[in-house]
């Protein structure tokens, strides 16, 4: 059971999400689709953040100002920092920026290579042609994900669902999991800070780094410009609002919320829905939630 914590912020009070994708990266639903999802969920103020992609955003925002929701553009970029992968969410960017663009189609740029080899480990372990498999659930050719090798999986009856595909086959250790190796953080926080927006870290509670090691991202992602963490996200546990409602006091990052809505009836929670942000934060749309 969550607890809804009442903010006296205006702003704070808003039903923002600011984390979710489309078809576009490892959704399920179009941008539009999407928007529409998001604006019947009653959010007022809505980001799309697709995987190391921009290319949903115009139909994101047309649809979004067609409802009357205010739109925020987004992205989330994928990132290896001490080889362990982490998401760093971009905000009120510019999707136009060249040297963000050029980034992105870099960090996209080893996808295909990796699936290929997820498939032959696969085919290792007795799943064969994963690979055309997870095509069929591709929305767009440069964002092969391994979201999409779950869903295949489940399809041929392999896991009940995706997150029990995950959890024996494609994550660190697990037979179908390839390293790979994305942006660095430097470059992520810079592209998103040269774009005009503000970098955010992603569901950080689901990241496997000692506390020390923790303490060392969070002082470095602040020193290159960092602004924010995900504090309310589908992905945290209540107690994990709390713990990184001090860790953002602690080290002076806004925060965000976000659902990380993928598709209904997978993982994550529906858009609009996670409770609202506690009062001593400051919330990372201040400056531009209307
Ligand atoms: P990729 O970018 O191809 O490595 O895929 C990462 C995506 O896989 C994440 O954005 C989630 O959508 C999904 N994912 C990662 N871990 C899990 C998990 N344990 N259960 C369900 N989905 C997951
Ligand atoms: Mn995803
Ligand atoms: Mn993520
Ligand atoms: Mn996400």
């Amino acid at each position: 059971m969550s607890i809804q914590v009442i903010n006296t912020d205006p702003f704070a009070n808003l039903n923002v999400d600011l984390h979710c994708h489309s078809t576009v990266s490892d959704g399920v639903l179009s941008p539009a689709e999407v928007a529409q999802r998001a604006h019947a969920q009653g959010v007022d103020v809505w980001a799309l953040t697709d995987h190391d992609e921009v290319g949903g955003i115009i139909a994101a925002r047309e649809a979004a100002t067609d409802l009357g929701m205010q739109f925020v553009t987004g992205l989330e970029i994928s990132v290896t920092w001490a080889n362990k992968t982490i998401h760093i969410v971009g905000l009120n960017i510019d999707e136009n920026n060249p040297d963000l663009l050029a980034g992105l189609i870099k960090t996209r740029s080893g996808r295909q290579r990796r699936a290929e080899d997820m498939s032959a480990d696969l085919a290792k372990v007795g799943i064969p042609n994963s690979y055309a498999g997870a095509l069929k659930y591709v929305g767009n050719p440069d964002l092969i994900s391994r979201s999409h090798f779950a869903r295949y999986l489940v399809e041929i009856g392999v896991c009940e669902d995706v997150s029990a595909v995950f959890k024996s086959y494609l994550i660190e250790g697990k037979p179908g999991y390839v390293p790979h190796r994305w942006a660095n953080l430097t470059e992520a926080v810079n592209w998103i800070k040269g774009a005009g927006g503000v970098a955010v870290v992603a569901h950080p509670g689901r990241y496997d780094l000692s506390p020390l090691a923790f303490d060392a991202f969070f002082n470095e992602f602040k020193a290159l410009g960092g602004g924010a963490i995900e504090v309310v996200t589908g992905s945290h546990t209540v107690d994990q609002y709390d713990e990184y409602t001090k860790i953002a006091s602690r080290y002076g990052f806004m925060a965000s919320r976000g659902s990380d809505f993928h598709a209904p009836d997978e993982h994550s929670p529906d858009l609009g829905q996670l409770p609202n942000l506690s009062k001593e934060l400051i919330p990372v749309w201040r400056t531009w939630a209307k």
